[in-house]
């Protein structure tokens, strides 16, 4: 089966992960997308910042009852930073689906700072998610010329190499919610509602979450 991997701080998840993530599967028609969030995000500050297991339970409550997606503990189950190449590695040891590895443009061009990004590069494709319609293909052109790999090649939406995966480029639906704008708002006692899966309220509001 085709799977793709999304992992991020999901602090919390909010619907613009869940609405970017639809429509990726829909576009490559993945059997499954699996979310795992990042015990101990390395790449961001650890403020207000709230307990893996809560945001792991709130990303399996809201991915409940919809089809096609599933998550994971595996980066609570690791100590030390939860470095992607490691998770990536752990998922390919266990299973033998195909596996993409999803993220935002923000995280692609974070690529230098994230533990062994060759290895990643290497190992499995990757499809980058751009918010905006208008993808600008000459920035990215660039940055993977000088930061991934002179060898790319772009075909159409994707970026091809003789020896490593591919890089997807997918629009996105323009969706403009963020962890920090929910977090902020229930700072502030205003509605998250619509803005988050109910489930994820639920366990914000239970557990006094944010404030
Ligand atoms: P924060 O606001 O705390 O920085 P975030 O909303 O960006 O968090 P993350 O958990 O860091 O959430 O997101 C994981 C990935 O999802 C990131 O690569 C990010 O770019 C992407 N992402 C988050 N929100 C959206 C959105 N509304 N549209 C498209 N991509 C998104």
């Amino acid at each position: 089966m085709d799977t793709g991997l999304f992992g991020g701080t999901f602090n919390p998840l909010h619907n613009g992960h869940l609405g970017i993530i639809q429509h990726v599967k829909e576009e490559f028609r993945l059997g499954q997308i699996i979310l795992f969030p990042s015990a101990s995000p390395p790449h961001k500050p650890a403020g207000n910042l709230a307990p893996a297991r809560d945001r792991l339970e709130m990303i399996r409550a809201s991915v409940r009852d919809m089809e096609g997606f599933e998550a994971s503990d595996i980066e609570l189950k690791r100590k030390g930073p939860s470095f992607t190449i490691d998770t990536i590695q752990a998922f390919r040891q266990t299973s033998g689906d195909r596996f993409f590895l999803l993220m935002g443009s923000d995280a692609f061009f974070d690529i230098n700072t994230w533990k062994n990004k060759d290895r990643i590069f290497r190992t499995i494709p990757i499809i980058v998610m751009v918010r905006q319609s208008s993808v600008s293909s000459p920035s990215f052109t660039s940055f993977i010329d000088e930061n991934i790999s002179k060898g790319y090649r772009k075909e159409k939406n994707k970026f091809i190499h003789d020896k490593m995966q591919d890089i997807i480029i997918c629009n996105v639906p323009k969706i403009d919610i963020s962890s920090t704008l929910i977090r902020d708002r229930i700072r502030k006692n205003l509605s998250v509602q619509g803005l988050v899966p109910a489930p994820v309220k639920e366990i914000i509001m239970k557990r006094n979450l944010y404030i």
